[in-house]
């Protein structure tokens, strides 16, 4: 049986058009003139009228924290499969999860076995970066092996936190990694700027407001630059820098991209694109430890100079880095944000937020919310027949409805938190249907997939072409 999703307003990364998506099996095997699928079909048919609705690829969200365990206390509340289903109602179809440090001093494939377990329940299709903890010859020879035959292309290095990498480790890894055509991801904020900030502060300043203080923004700039540095000496290894929230990154990534460094990468997530600062005080410090995540949210400028990094093409790809706690887990530190569990979800709003705001109200073409939701994460991460709309590829496809609103809410969100960060916020489209390979896997907001329908991606990354 094939599907024809019939008139839409087909969007893909390079082009969009009223036509005909034909689905056989798993595929797209066919994109045609609009009421034209019809007649080149042999064999039966279920027509999907798409008319007046856009059609645009399965999201690739390439930061996702899926059942982390973060700390010995809080584990991310949703799991691959709830996760998954958030995600999949959302309009996404493929996460590339960061995973959780393992025990001190454990082998890089470690935590890949821990992980292949943990998502086995997956509805949508996954792979995962690995994360290092430490450096030594064992370590980088293990590099390799997970590059060339195993298909895990990104590891994750954090500048800060409780195994950040320094100067020798980021500079060891960067010329690993270009060796075995593999790909540094990198958490760049400065360790000696937060820590020492946040151990000077005073017993009033230990309020959710102190986060953002004690994470100026030059925190990440300056580490941004760090890494570009390194990237650079080692003869322009490829560097993709998670999160940035500051605008004084986007200036250092944007100068290194014009002057030949094309293979520095840069995500930034809808927290900041669309929240600043104002959320740890407004309300009230119960409010405000809600929003507890790193980097901080910040200001309107920098939010601004986001959305010229997405029109511009400094900043590649909008992920989510969603990572939620309960609200109760995130209130027993209101008193002290220190120890709070950094994180807060997203995946299942990332589509219609950028969708509607994005697309609808002009910020973004078609063409570049397509590729900065899922094209340009399929390329830089190596993820191969997903990302566009074309025949042979992964029939990975959403359809969006621009005449119905809706607004979010606590009890019509799918993650586990039972709270949002943008609860209130109305999208001026609703994502009526999710197709994951050819299965139909949720329909307006209501998930119909299978638990455990996820693969597991093989990725590669092909040699950047400068
Ligand atoms: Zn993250």
């Amino acid at each position: 049986m094939n599907i024809i999703i019939e008139n839409g307003l087909i969007c893909t990364a390079t082009n969009h058009f009223v036509g005909d998506i034909v689905i056989t099996g798993n595929t797209i095997s066919a994109v045609t003139d609009p009421h034209t699928a019809r007649q080149q079909v042999s064999g039966d048919y279920e027509i999907i009228d798409a008319t007046g609705h856009y059609v645009v690829p399965g999201g690739i969200d390439p930061h996702t924290h899926f059942d982390l365990q973060q700390s010995s206390k809080h584990r991310a509340c949703d799991d691959f499969l709830h996760g998954g289903i958030a995600a999949a109602c959302g309009g996404t179809t493929t996460v590339i999860d960061h995973m959780a440090f393992g025990p001190a001093g454990c082998s890089l494939h470690h935590q890949f076995d821990v992980y292949r377990e943990l998502a086995k329940d997956c509805p949508i299709d996954y792979s995962f970066h690995g994360v290092f903890q430490h450096v030594d010859d064992s370590i980088l020879k293990e590099i390799n092996e997970l590059v060339t035959n195993e298909g895990f292309p990104s590891f994750k290095a954090y500048t800060t936190y409780g195994s950040p990498m320094h100067e020798p480790e980021l500079f060891a890894l960067l010329e690993r990694l270009k060796e075995c055509g593999g790909l540094l991801t990198v958490h760049a904020e400065d360790d000696t700027i937060t820590n020492t900030l946040r151990n000077r502060l005073t017993k009033d300043e230990l309020l959710p407001i102190g986060h953002a203080l004690t994470r100026p923004n030059t925190a990440e700039s300056i580490s941004v630059n760090t890494v570009i540095g390194l990237a650079h000496v080692v003869g322009d290894a490829p560097v993709y820098l998670v999160h940035m929230s500051a605008h004084e990154s986007l200036s250092e990534i944007r100068l290194a991209r014009q002057e030949g460094q094309a293979n520095i990468y840069a995500e930034t997530c809808p927290q900041y694109l669309f929240l600043t600062d104002d959320k740890f005080k407004d309300g009230g410090p119960m409010e405000g430890i809600k929003y507890m995540l790193a980097p901080p949210l910040r200001k309107k400028e920098d939010q601004d100079a986001l959305w010229q990094g997405l029109q511009d093409g400094t900043v590649q790809v909008v992920a989510t880095d969603h990572c939620p706690f309960t609200i109760a887990e995130k209130q027993a530190y209101v008193n002290d944000f220190r120890n709070c569990p950094g994180g807060i979800s997203g995946v299942e709003e990332r589509m219609p937020l950028l969708f509607s705001e994005g697309v609808l109200k002009k910020k973004l073409t078609p063409e570049q919310f397509v590729q900065v939701t899922a094209t340009n994460a399929a390329r830089i991460f190596g993820i191969p027949n997903k990302g566009d709309i074309k025949v042979g590829y992964d029939a990975d496809l959403v359809i969006f409805n621009p005449n119905e609103a809706r607004t979010f809410q606590k009890d019509n969100l799918k993650t586990t938190c039972h709270y949002s960060a943008y609860e209130g916020m109305t999208v001026n489209a609703t994502v009526a249907k999710v197709f994951l390979r050819g299965q139909l896997i949720a329909e307006n907001n209501t998930f119909c997939g299978k638990k455990g329908y996820g693969q597991l991606l093989k990725r590669h990354i092909e040699a950047a072409d400068k």
